[in-house]
């Protein structure tokens, strides 16, 4: 008889950008590693992500309640997706009224399956008083961070110490994490930027942060060699180990969306000459910055994709067809050229990036569109506009070199001749585009390095997979061998 699959449970919390690389991960755990998976999420996220596992995975779903409207947001409100950006941080909040539900999910799991304890249980980092209920159940519990230590030690710092009030000059140094070198104001989310100390963000993340104390360790979506001062920093601060053991990607082709669209049109142009362009799962620009960009992608005269989406103020799922916010004719005249591809809404990011016709990545950077690109060994335009994404931006730029930063933020000004500047720079032959699309070609063969699992060769993102998986073994033997510890499901009760 074959031995029984260890079961890891794993719970992201209601964001595309969160559940994209927590399904990835249970997809490669599930498919490398051999254990099975039992995926927890709200009714309507779960229905999403149904339709978008792999045909051979038997992760399984599980459903945990979640009425929004307990919390003053709209009904049926599951997801970031469903939400303005300034209601993002009450999605958060009320997401903690998760954890009874949680508790009483993981007591149904371990009787159902006659006291047997699942492996590991494997949360968001917003939900970090999971590890209560891990321990409270004798499981090993640890967080996955989307994002890359960098980029979050830089959040984390700022969050916790609001190192901008005080202050006279515009930039600052964090004094826990000098290897950011010097950080201005308006790399700062909105929410942080008036930030007193006592308004919701700070405070929020000050709580985040108390709830991840107990946590056993942390899978870091990121590499080692590219991510070492992030990585030290936050082992420091917890005293934990934090594992990099990305990038976790989707192949191509395993999106939610249709690619034939995208793939017919990007097959009709020459290798290395399109721009894609796109704001992530939940971002969007101004009118006024969208009337720039539409401009400046004309005037280039370069071949592009772009994911357009209602501007800021504007219900970004809303139906929209993008004409009064663009220039006149601009969509005709890209569709009668095909030197333009609009796509409204969302499109199949890993199929435009996998693609040899693109050349470069005008992107918000989201951790996940970042790996996405350098796995290609696309360079990157970077246009953050919140949360960590000026720090990605940061260690892209200055640090790896494989981004110019375009512009900053959903507000500040921005003018065409200048995004055309920055198009032409990197995609044209000039010696700093040689330069940029040179170091996203290194930073391909790191990631090939990292990942790769095969007996010849383990790479260091792979090993650190090892050490994780042994940590959780190593706390089950130890919770076996304790006198009296029965790993029942009383306590659970
Ligand atoms: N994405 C996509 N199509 C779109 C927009 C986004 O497939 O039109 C995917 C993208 O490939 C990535 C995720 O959504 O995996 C966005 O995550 P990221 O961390 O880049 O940004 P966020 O949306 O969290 O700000």
């Amino acid at each position: 008889m074959e031995p029984r699959k260890e079961n890891i449970v794993m719970f992201p919390f209601m964001a595309q950008g969160h559940i994209i690389p927590f399904l990835t991960l249970a997809i490669e755990i599930e498919q490398k590693r051999g254990c099975t998976i039992t995926f927890v999420s709200t009714p309507l996220n779960i229905k999403r992500i149904e339709s978008s596992l792999p045909p051979n995975s038997s992760i399984q779903l599980l459903e945990i309640p979640f009425r929004s409207s307990d919390h003053g947001l709209t009904p049926d409100c599951e997801s970031t997706h469903d939400l303005p950006y300034h209601l993002i941080l009450k999605l958060v909040e009320a997401s903690r009224s998760l954890k009874p539900s949680f508790h009483k999910l993981v007591y149904d799991l371990v009787r159902k399956q006659h006291g047997r304890l699942p492996l590991c249980i494997i949360s968001d980092i917003f939900f970090g008083w999971c590890a209560d209920i891990s321990h409270e159940f004798g499981v090993f519990h640890a967080i996955f961070l989307p994002s890359c230590a960098f980029s979050s030690a830089c959040y984390y710092s700022i969050g916790m110490s609001l190192p901008h009030r005080n202050n006279e000059s515009k930039e600052f140094v964090l004094a826990d994490f000098p290897q950011a070198s010097r950080i201005h104001v308006t790399q700062m989310s909105e929410n942080l930027q008036g930030a007193d100390g006592k308004e919701s963000l700070s405070q929020t993340l000050r709580k985040l942060v108390q709830d991840c104390m107990s946590i056993d360790g942390a899978l870091v979506n990121s590499m080692a060699e590219l991510d070492e001062a992030g990585l030290t920093f936050f082992q420091k601060t917890f005293g934990k180990p934090f594992w990099p053991i990305g990038p976790v990607l989707l192949p191509p082709g395993t999106g939610i969306t249709a690619a034939k669209v995208c793939r017919n049109w990007l097959d009709t142009k020459p290798p290395n000459s399109v721009l894609y362009v796109s704001f992530g799962s939940q971002n969007t620009v101004s009118a006024s910055q969208m009337m720039h960009l539409a401009l400046a992608l004309e005037a280039s005269g370069k071949n592009f994709i772009w994911v357009v989406r209602p501007p800021t103020g504007f219900d970004i799922n809303s139906e929209f067809n993008g004409k009064e916010f663009l220039p006149e004719g601009f969509e005709e005249r890209n569709k009668a050229s095909r030197r333009g591809l609009l796509v409204h809404q969302w499109a199949p990011q890993m199929e435009i990036l996998s693609h040899k016709s693109t050349s470069a990545f005008l992107s918000h950077c989201g951790w996940n569109s970042v790996l996405e690109a350098l796995s290609y060994g696309v360079p990157i335009i970077g246009w953050p506009m919140a949360a960590e994404q000026f720090y990605n931006v940061k260690l892209l730029e200055e640090e790896i070199g494989v981004c110019l930063e375009v512009a900053r933020g959903r507000i500040s000004e921005v003018k065409s001749e200048d995004i055309v500047a920055k198009i032409d720079l990197v995609m044209n032959d000039s010696e700093k585009g040689k330069e940029m699309r040179k170091k996203a070609c290194e930073v391909r063969n790191i990631i090939n390095n990292s990942i790769a699992d095969k007996e010849v060769f383990k790479g260091v993102s792979a090993r650190a997979m090892d050490d994780f998986l042994n940590a959780a073994m190593l706390m089950r033997e130890q919770a076996k061998r304790i006198p009296g510890n029965s790993i029942s499901t009383q306590n659970g009760s």
